[in-house]
Parts: C-alpha cells; sequence; structure tokens
C-alpha cells in the first residue's frame, strides 16, 4: 500500500522518536501501537484486574475506549492518550506498566481486539505505524518495512536515561532486566511474536546518535517510496 511505513523492533530500540521525525518531515501519520497494549495494561491495574486473569483483561480490551489526540500540553508529550476519555498520557509509560505490558501483549483475545482497530487506522494510508508486528500482522502490505534494532545495554541505557529525566526513581540494572524480559515474552509469544519480516530492512543503532539513524531511515524512505514514484 502507497505511503505507508512500518517500523517495529524491539522495547527502546528508538522506534517512535524516529517514527515522530519521519512523519513530521514527510507529513504522515504517526501512530504508535504500543500504546494501545500500554493502555490495556494500566487498565488493569487501575480496575483491580489482576494481570493473570486472561479472560477480564481481553474482556477489557475489547470494552475500554482507548483515544490518542493531538498534545493538549506542552510538557514533551507527542499525543494525549486518553482512557475512557480521562488524560494518562505519562501514566501509560510508568514502571508497573512495563513490567506487565507484555504478560497482556501475548494474550490472543487482547491483540485481536487491538489488531482490528490498528488495521482500520492503517488502511487510510498515509501513515508511519510503529511496534512488534506490524510489518507481519497488522500492516504486512506496507509499502515500506524497518526493522530497528540495538544491544539490550544501549537500549536499556536510554530507557534509564529518559526515567532519569523524568525523576523516576529506578537503577540501570532494574531497566536492563525488564528491558531482557519484555524482549523474551515478545519474541516467544504464540500469536504475532516480534520478529523481523521477511522484505523488512533491518538497521541497527548501536553506537548511533539519533540524528544519524534518522538520516539512514530518511534515504531509505526517499528511495523507496518517493524514488519509487518518479
Ligand atoms: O513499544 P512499547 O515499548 O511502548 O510497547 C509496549 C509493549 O506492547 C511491548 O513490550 C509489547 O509487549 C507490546 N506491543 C506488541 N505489539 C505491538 C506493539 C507493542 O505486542 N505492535
Amino acid at each position: 500500500m502507497l505511503e505507508t511505513i512500518a517500523m517495529d523492533g524491539p522495547a527502546a530500540s528508538g522506534k517512535s522518536t524516529i517514527a515522530k521525525l519521519l512523519a513530521d518531515h514527510f507529513g504522515l501519520l504517526f501512530f504508535d501501537t504500543g500504546i494501545m497494549y500500554r493502555a490495556v495494561t494500566l487498565g488493569a491495574l487501575l480496575e483491580n484486574i489482576p494481570i493473570m486473569d486472561e479472560e477480564s483483561v481481553s474482556q477489557l480490551a475489547e470494552q475500554m475506549e482507548i483515544d490518542v489526540a493531538p498534545p493538549s500540553i506542552e510538557d514533551g508529550r507527542t499525543n494525549d492518550i486518553l482512557l475512557e476519555g480521562v488524560d494518562h498520557t505519562w501514566a501509560v509509560r510508568q514502571p508497573e506498566v512495563d513490567e506487565n505490558v507484555s504478560i497482556v501483549a501475548a494474550y490472543p483475545g487482547v491483540r485481536a481486539a487491538l489488531t482490528k482497530q490498528q488495521r482500520r487506522i492503517g488502511q487510510r494510508g498515509r501513515i508511519i505505524m510503529v511496534g512488534r508486528d506490524i510489518g507481519t500482522v497488522v500492516m504486512p502490505e506496507a509499502a515500506l518495512k524497518i526493522y530497528l534494532d540495538a544491544s539490550a545495554e544501549e537500549r536499556a541505557r536510554r530507557r534509564y536515561e529518559e526515567c532519569l529525566a523524568r525523576e523516576e526513581e529506578v537503577s540501570y540494572e532494574s531497566v536492563l532486566a525488564v528491558v531482557k524480559k519484555r524482549d523474551q515474552i515478545d519474541s516467544e509469544r504464540d500469536v504475532a511474536p516480534l520478529m523481523q519480516a521477511e522484505d523488512a530492512i533491518l538497521v541497527n543503532s548501536d553506537g548511533k546518535n539519533i540524528d544519524q539513524v534518522y538520516q539512514e531511515i530518511k534515504a531509505l524512505v526517499e528511495e523507496k517510496l518517493i524514488g519509487s514514484k518518479g
């Protein structure tokens, strides 16, 4: 499908940061699907639904109203994340959600509910969608697929620095452990596991800064999408 970009990769590989820059530059809609899995996880925590209760969590995913709207406040957010109309933009990023989100995302019922919504949004085109299974399951017809990778240590260091900037009290070791655990659950689950689509281009961001990775992927977009038009 024309002008659709799928960007997948493990936790904290820089997907959202790069995708947002690309979306702004090329005038595409940026859509971070991880937010939806985070929203369901936070919803379960807020409603005291045990994370291991697959049936209730799946039911919640089907019923919950998740909205991603343009930012209403200038506090570094790229979007407002609303659950049942209430702003939970920063809460979906809290460590308790990080620790539980991969369990929730492995439930087939949760994936079915969220994948359906993601496909509907993707079909409008002119979009860069970010996640774990976009190139393989959600938009297998995407015009360009990128798989953005980096070592677990580098990804944990970046996530740790983000936590420090938000003045959250965490240790590097605990962030690294959560990153590794999420990678393991995301890669080993039965439904839509994290993996590189056969026709995705692998970009490794180890030792590169944001601008270097951005320029590398921007060149790929220009070559594959814009170049193919002319
Ligand atoms: O990208 P982010 O780290 O915010 O995603 C949170 C979690 O949501 C991932 O660890 C993964 O378990 C799940 N996820 C997924 N499929 C997607 C996007 C996210 O399973 N397309």
